[in-house]
């Protein structure tokens, strides 16, 4: 692996906080400095990047209950799928929190 700003050859694995909670595994160039974060984990960022303003969901109806879906992408960030349970806290009037519970 070579450095893309400097052509450095030597590189220390760290990790890194791409946000709060989440951490990944990234090269450090002993170079110049430049992180380069591992593929996977980039992904994850450009996502995190993508979702700063929020996502928009729509509040469906499922027999007698409301439901929200979430995109695939967003749903793979936070390790959501059917049977994930999630805590909502209201944080004010027309703000809540989910929390996935682990
Ligand atoms: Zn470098």
């Amino acid at each position: 692996m070579k450095c893309v700003m400097c052509r450095g050859k030597k590189f220390k694995e760290t990790r890194v906080s791409l946000a709060p909670g989440i951490s990944a595994t990234a090269w450090s160039c002993q170079t110049c400095g430049e992180l380069v974060l591992e593929p996977k984990a980039a992904q994850t960022a450009l996502m995190l990047n993508k979702l700063r303003h929020g996502v928009t969901v729509k509040v469906g109806v499922l027999g007698k209950s409301l439901v929200m879906r979430f995109p695939a992408e967003v749903a793979n960030l936070f390790g959501l799928k059917k049977g994930t349970r999630v805590r909502v806290y209201p944080e004010s009037q027309d703000k809540v929190v989910l929390t996935r519970m682990v």
